[in-house]
């Protein structure tokens, strides 16, 4: 199976899952989005409200805000393959459990597998779920919503984006 095709069949499964209780809170569950022979992964939480009516990642003002970031550092959003570690939302966007996400890591680890990026980037409190591959950089960075309100944070995670420009080259 092709690569490409190997990832829509992942969507497709995560589309219809039910293997944890956030099925029953979704409208849809939003599988990522980006190339199959991504260099880079951008892995976040979970869908917020706007990915959750959308089926997009990334989509709302943090998403927003991501673009903006991305634009202006030259990374074209387009060759990252965004993601992240629980397909489904959950109410009130509160933190995905563990049994929420160990329910859904397989999927996660398709798309690793499928994809093979050279580096993964964990948006926020992520980090301390993700699994870590021993030949996959893997960079620790804040979620785009907390450097969007912090202006604290905002200089190290736009630095912390710009490392991944070195794999995906610019626009
Ligand atoms: S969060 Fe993951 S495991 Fe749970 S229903 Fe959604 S896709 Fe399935």
């Amino acid at each position: 199976m092709r690569n490409e095709d190997a990832l829509n069949n992942v969507a497709e499964r995560v589309r219809s899952c039910t293997q944890c209780p956030l099925a029953n809170v979704r409208t849809n569950a939003v599988p990522g989005e980006g190339p199959a022979d991504a260099r880079v992964m951008l892995v976040g939480q979970n869908p917020g409200s706007e990915e959750d009516r959308t089926g997009r990642p990334f989509v709302g003002r943090s998403g927003a805000y991501l673009d903006d970031v991305l634009t202006r550092q030259g990374i074209p959003r387009s060759a990252l393959f965004i993601t992240s570690i629980v397909k489904c939302t959950s109410p009130g966007n509160r933190r995905p459990s563990n049994e929420e996400v160990a329910a859904c890591m397989p999927y996660l680890e398709a798309q690793v597998t499928i994809i093979s990026p050279s580096a993964i980037v964990a948006l926020g409190r992520v980090a301390q779920m993700m699994p870590h591959y021993d030949e996959i950089e893997y960079i620790e960075t804040y979620h785009p919503a907390a450097a969007m309100r912090f202006p604290r944070f905002r200089s190290r995670f736009e630095n912390d984006l710009l490392r991944v420009k070195t794999y995906v080259g610019s626009m």
